[in-house]
């Protein structure tokens, strides 16, 4: 089943909004196995709005609409369904009355404008609103390509808290009833990568990013740490994670070096978690004008996987690595990263300078490298923080080293 989510409203397309109504609304039909296939979002134009409905009618099996139900000019949601699928509008008492009953219950007069929101397409269902005056509508269309073929048109308001509420009160349910959606479900899982670009990944895996395989394998970069996103449909966890272990393998197979963790790990997160296991301690000994590292690793050990047995300790006076105290704790901890100094990155200019990395392990110095500061100025610092962390991340994981 294909599905495609339709956003109405000048507040979305002119950016002054979030269209989050979309993200919630996919991730819902994901549940029930439904694979969205566009998004689409609409200003408050009649013709557009047509055009939009049709489009969506013609390639997807479901459309879910939100927005455009109030009662005021520019709310075109009805008139739309209306006009692209040739269903004039009628008035139904029922929607009548719940809207008079909101109003008395609200002790106001109804304004004579809220008589629309009674209105719906020929042979189309209401979708009731509890807590609101606008019902939805829910419409079965042929395709215009395919007559043949139905779109299941639902068009929802889009007052977040409402339209949550009908979906899971009435959508869902009829989906599921009326088209036997939610024997499987989509199921996800990430593999998170530091050390290669894009290119480079897809390059090692290339059958495994091809679009028409099963399970999907997608990526995305996101401050310069790497996503493999597989994708699958199953009737429960263990079946998808049968059907995703072949490619799962095939993944550590090919990038095994560059992988640290999966769902939102970041390699701190991952690190923290390890040493904790073993009750382990890191001594961080950053120095220059930063605790770039400190606040990422104290900011781990809050997501309360870090044992008291792991230090975190960051000083950001000018130290260098030879001072007597960074010496006293890099002796004192099983693990000790030194980094610095950091420099100094301005927006708009082009970074430059090194940074040295060193690990200790139990006061024995194991690794000492140097990392070149380049990229863009916003995330340059993350990277190399990155870099340093992944040097470790190797380094502890070693059980030579152990
Ligand atoms: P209704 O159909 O209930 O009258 P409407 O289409 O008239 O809704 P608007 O008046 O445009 O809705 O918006 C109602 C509220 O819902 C506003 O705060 C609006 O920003 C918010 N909203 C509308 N669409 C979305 C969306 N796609 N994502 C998040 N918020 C949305």
């Amino acid at each position: 089943m294909r599905a495609e989510i339709i956003s109405i409203g000048d507040e979305l397309t002119s950016g002054q909004r979030l269209d989050s109504n979309s993200q919630w609304l996919a991730s819902q039909l994901s549940q029930l196995g439904v694979r969205t296939v566009f998004h689409t979002t609409v200003g408050d134009s009649l013709a557009d709005n047509v055009l939009v409905f049709q489009a969506a009618a013609d390639r997807a099996d479901i459309v879910i609409s939100t927005g455009g139900l109030g009662p005021t000019a520019d709310d075109l949601t009805r008139e739309a369904i209306a006009t692209a699928f040739d269903r004039p509008l009628e008035f139904r008492q029922v929607a009548m009355d719940h809207i008079e009953n909101l109003f008395s219950k609200r002790s106001r007069t109804m304004p004579e404008r809220n008589r629309i929101q009674a209105m719906f397409p020929i042979e189309s269902q209401l979708i009731n609103n509890r807590f609101g005056t606008a019902p939805g509508i829910d419409l079965t269309v042929k395709r215009s390509g395919d007559p043949n073929k139905e779109s299941r048109i639902f068009a929802l308001p889009g007052v977040p808290a409402e339209m949550f509420e009908m979906y899971e009160q009435v959508v869902r349910p009829r989906l599921i009833a009326d088209l036997k959606v939610g024997q499987v479900q989509w199921f996800f899982k990430n593999i998170r990568l530091f050390g290669l670009g894009e290119s480079d990944v897809e390059a090692k895996i290339p059958d495994l990013i091809a679009r028409q395989r099963e399970p999907l394998v997608g990526i995305t970069v996101s401050r310069a740490t790497i996503n493999l996103r597989i994708a699958t449909l199953a009737s429960t966890e263990e079946d998808a994670q049968k059907q995703m272990q072949p490619t799962i393998d095939e993944i550590e197979q090919h990038l095994g070096d560059y992988i640290f963790g999966d769902d939102q790990d970041e390699l701190w997160d991952v690190i923290v978690r390890r040493l904790a296991q073993c009750s382990e301690t890191l001594g961080l000994i950053e120095y220059g004008a930063q605790s770039l590292m400190a606040s990422r690793f104290t900011k781990s050990a809050a997501l309360n996987c870090l044992s008291k047995s792991v230090l975190v300790l960051a000083n950001w006076s000018p130290l260098k690595p030879t001072d007597e105290n960074v010496l006293t704790q890099v002796a004192s901890s099983d693990w000790s990263l030194v980094v610095g100094p950091w420099p100094l990155v301005r927006k708009d200019e082009q970074p430059s300078g090194e940074v040295e990395v060193t690990i200790f392990h139990r006061g024995k110095k194991i690794e000492s490298s140097i990392m070149q500061a380049s990229g863009h100025p916003d995330i340059v610092l993350e990277r190399m923080a990155k870099y340093a962390s992944q040097k470790l991340f190797f380094a502890s994981s070693t059980s030579a080293v152990r």
